[in-house]
């Protein structure tokens, strides 16, 4: 019988405070022997509803690197759930590969897939990076508690929701900067064309726009390329590449202090997580650059709303609506964060009000 060992790998010593500070419900080390896996899973926050979260494969190159990136990753989750007000919380799982590109197995979903059900629905899985429908499919063999495959489970890939949800976004911040919005004759920057940059792409292109695109696999160029007409750009320029809008859709921390002095951008909307290095002084020194930031928890919710909606069986018509909702959500902020520090203070306000409405509706009466 398969069982969830707690690792023996010893934590860093700040590891409760971490979840102290950032106000994580549950952190849990798991392993299981016959496929390698190793995984470590954040479960943030429950009060809006189950702990929702993507499964990242990736190779870090320390177990404290893996750590932050689950830790971030599910607090970021809580806050998208509520600034897009749908019923989930949030929660990251982290898969770490023993080397890069390490290959996935069916052993390995298997395995995760029963971690995922010993959590008992408090836990749901989607996809993030390095995962693929098939995964999921294989997963959702030994429970019902993700979301995202091919087959076997609904929801379908959350990429091209994604992007949409990302267009929608873009949409509001011309809007709120002044200008048509009207991408035709426009130059968008992508920073990684996988599964979302490629839809991005493509949704861009289909609407007149100028797409410049960059990645660590050349494959990926190629295709983009081909079927888009998407100019590639060397992935050490893309950043500051000459652009209105820059969408980095590959991985996080990508903006820091010396990227932001050197952006050529009006706009930063993308369907990456946690963009910015430094989430409090990033912001406002865009804000300080007169950059328009919209943040990744509320440009990249439209995959989150496609799947935690297929699984709280919120009708298609709903989904898409609240996808479009997106452009609303978006303008609300910016004008909010007139009067804050920053767009990302302002989402992060709005996700807060939201989390301590849900307290007091769940507080025992009386
Ligand atoms: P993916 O693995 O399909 O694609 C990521 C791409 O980025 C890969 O092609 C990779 O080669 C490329 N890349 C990595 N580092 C790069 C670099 N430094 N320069 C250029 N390219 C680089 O992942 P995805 O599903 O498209 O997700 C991309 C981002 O969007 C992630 O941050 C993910 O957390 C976020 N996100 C994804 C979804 C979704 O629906 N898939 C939803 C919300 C947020």
């Amino acid at each position: 019988m398969f069982q969830t060992r707690l690792s023996s790998i010893s934590l860093p010593m700040n590891t409760l405070d971490q979840m102290v500070e950032r106000g994580h419900e549950r952190v849990s080390f798991h392993q299981d022997p016959s496929s390698g896996l190793r995984a470590i899973i954040a479960v943030h926050n429950t009060v809006r509803g189950p702990g929702f979260g993507g499964v990242r494969r990736w190779y870090y190159p320390t177990e404290a690197d893996a750590l932050y990136d689950a830790l971030r990753l599910s607090q970021a989750m809580t806050d998208k759930a509520a600034v897009t007000d749908i019923a989930i919380g949030g929660a990251e799982i982290v898969l770490i590969l023993p080397r890069p590109g390490h290959k996935a197995t069916e052993a390995e979903a298997g395995a995760m897939g029963r971690i995922i059900e010993s959590y008992h629905g408090s836990l749901v899985a989607g996809e993030d990076v390095g995962l693929t429908p098939q995964y999921v499919d294989w997963m959702a063999r030994e429970t019902t508690h993700v979301m995202g495959g091919d087959r076997s489970c609904p929801g379908g890939d959350p990429a091209p929701y994604t992007a949409r949800g990302v267009i929608n976004a873009m949409s509001a911040a011309l809007a709120y900067t002044g200008r048509p919005v009207d991408f035709a004759g426009l130059t968008v920057a992508i920073q990684g064309v996988g599964s979302v940059g490629a839809n991005l792409a493509a949704m861009l292109a289909e609407l007149g726009a100028r797409v410049l695109i960059a990645d660590l696999s050349a494959h990926a160029i190629r295709r983009v390329v081909e079927e888009c007409g998407a100019e590639a750009v060397r992935p050490e320029e893309i950043l500051t590449s000459r652009c209105d809008i820059l969408a980095p859709c590959a991985l996080g921390g990508v903006i820091d202090a010396s990227i932001v002095r050197k952006l050529r951008c009006s706009i930063i909307c993308g369907g990456a997580n946690n963009i910015l290095d430094d989430y409090d002084e990033d912001s406002v020194a865009l804000k300080a650059r007169d950059i328009v930031y919209v943040p990744d928890l509320v440009a990249n919710a439209g995959g989150l709303i496609q799947l935690a909606g297929a699984y709280l069986g919120l009708p298609e018509e709903e989904r898409r609506q609240r996808i479009a909702d997106i452009e609303h959500t978006t303008m609300r902020v910016l004008r909010d964060a007139e009067s804050a520090a920053s767009t990302y203070a302002a989402a992060i306000a709005l996700a807060r009000r939201r989390l301590v409405e849900a307290v007091k509706v769940n507080a025992p009466a009386g």
